[in-house]
């Protein structure tokens, strides 16, 4: 069930919060009494709301109002007749009273942390021991919190309600059914938000089926504009659609990879620094991902992840953009990582001459081997193309003075793959000196574009993700 969670300050705008919800699709809603500046006299009112309700009141230590017990004991036993549901926290006596004509739902934060799926498992055992439904509720603070929780629910049984707080939380609230939970809770509308990651009833409503849930696990990622391009896209197209945000560790990507299955994620693009250590856990490369050594985007089929490289497509379609060719050009690639192995399969099927760098020269000198290039020491040569495929430069990323000895001219192409800011002070060094430049802006859009033709089988104009990553300079 949707229930949207209507905390208002006067009883006639919580009753219209309430049945407005209810007809914009929520199955059930709470009202939160302890925002409202008097009590109502008459509870019997709430009865125009036509689906069902739960009443909580809350006690200043957990955030609400009321300061005793006895004060919501009265209230409590008010509520019969006309709340199907009360919502009483754990750590209160009432917990353990009988209502009459009121199911009870006992509830547990923790605004802090999760714990371990075993103890989450223990919570929730005692709370059904008291409750009609259990309700769990827990701060998610990284992947492994998130994991605990969803691991946690593949072993539940009996009624209950589990969800994990903040951004990386937000998904249980949408996959709710997956998780067995009997409840999730949504605003009445944008705004009206009563807890971290809640999203709103209308939202919900419709991503609750059929829907495409997608996004991108690096680390850092809190920087990404994919978020902001994905969505677009998705709302431009009518797709039941949304794109999360991951900030995952190396040892956490066996457990996203298990979240993504359990979930059933559509897929999820891979960005710094996991696009190559990605594959050790996927069940099929492409082609694409065969060819550049890295995958940037994992497709959900049927619960097989295959990995895919659209990072090659973003270089292709970007310098095709602005008209610059690479047949017989001499090339040299910074960095050696992920970006950099789509890099030298795009500039080895325009059949360019490829020279590496990177910092741990072994690695340059294993992926010119792979592409036919060579592994350089030094960048003060005059080449005809340039690209950075390193962090520096990044926002939150330290340039350094690496780049200071690069030859720029007329008659060269330099790219930057990096994608925020859109002009970095390389570019920016480069195109004074007469360079065509290329932002890591457009081939972040490139990539997206087909990531999303991936996932949905729809190709979004250029124009609304272009529009959703910024306005371009
Ligand atoms: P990656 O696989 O982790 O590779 C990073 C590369 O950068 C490695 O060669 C590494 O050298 C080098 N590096 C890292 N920090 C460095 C430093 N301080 N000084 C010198 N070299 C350094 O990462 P990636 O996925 O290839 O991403 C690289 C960059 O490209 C990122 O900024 C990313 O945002 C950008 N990118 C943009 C797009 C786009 O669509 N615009 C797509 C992909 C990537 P070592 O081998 O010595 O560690």
């Amino acid at each position: 069930m949707i229930c949207a969670a209507i905390s208002e300050q006067s009883t006639e705008s919580a009753i219209d919060t309430g049945i407005n919800s209810a007809s914009m699709g929520a199955d059930i809603v709470e009202i939160r009494f302890d925002s409202m500046i008097e009590m109502p006299q008459d509870l019997d009112l709430f009865k125009k709301i036509s689906v069902p309700k739960i009443a909580t009141l809350r006690t200043t230590s957990q955030g609400g109002k009321c300061k005793f017990d006895e004060e919501r004991l009265d209230f409590f036993k008010k509520c019969s007749g006309c709340f199907e549901y009360i919502d009483i926290e754990d750590d209160s006596k009432l917990s353990e009273m009988q209502f009459k004509d009121c199911k009870k739902i006992v509830s547990f934060h923790d605004f802090s942390k999760t714990p371990s799926a075993n103890e989450i498992k223990e919570i929730i055992n005692n709370l059904q021991k008291k409750s009609d439904i259990a309700k769990a509720a827990f701060y998610v603070r990284s992947i492994s919190d998130l994991y605990e929780i969803i691991i946690a629910s593949q072993h539940l049984e009996g009624r209950y309600i589990l969800i994990g707080m903040g951004e990386l939380g937000e998904i249980t609230r949408i996959c709710y059914d997956r998780l067995g939970s009997e409840i999730t809770y949504v605003s009445p509308c944008i705004g009206k938000e009563t807890a971290p990651g809640q999203i709103d009833v209308q939202s919900l409503k419709k991503l609750s089926k059929d829907n495409c849930l997608t996004g991108i696990i690096g680390n850092p990622v809190n920087h990404s504009r994919s978020p902001d391009m994905h969505n677009a896209a998705f709302r431009s197209l009518g797709i039941n659609g949304r794109y999360f945000r991951f900030k995952c560790e190396e040892d956490e990507l066996g457990k996203i990879v298990e979240i993504i299955k359990i979930l059933g994620m559509r897929g999820v693009n891979v960005t710094i620094p996991h696009k190559q250590t990605i594959m050790a856990y996927l069940d099929e490369l492409d082609e694409t991902s065969k060819a550049a050594g890295a995958v940037n985007c994992i497709i959900n089929d049927g619960n097989s992840l295959k990995g895919v490289n659209t990072d090659i497509a973003g270089f292709r379609e970007s310098f095709k953009a602005v008209g610059a060719s690479v047949c017989g050009k001499n090339s040299l690639i910074i960095g050696a990582g992920g970006a950099a192995r789509a890099c030298a399969a795009f500039l080895s099927e325009g059949r360019a001459e490829i020279k590496i760098i990177n910092r741990t020269k072994e690695k340059a000198e294993r992926l010119a081997k792979e592409f036919n290039g060579t592994a350089v020491d030094s960048i003060d040569t005059d080449f005809d193309i340039i690209v950075n495929c390193t962090p520096m430069g990044m926002e939150g990323f330290d340039e350094g003075t690496f780049f200071q000895n690069c030859i720029f001219h007329k008659e060269q192409t330099v790219m930057d793959a990096v994608p925020v800011p859109e002009i970095t002070k390389f570019l920016e060094r480069a195109e004074k000196c007469g360079a065509d430049v290329i932002s890591g802006r457009e081939m972040l859009i490139y990539q997206a574009l087909d990531a999303f033709k991936t996932w949905t089988g729809c190709k979004p104009d250029y124009s609304i993700m272009s529009k959703a990553y910024g306005e371009k300079r």
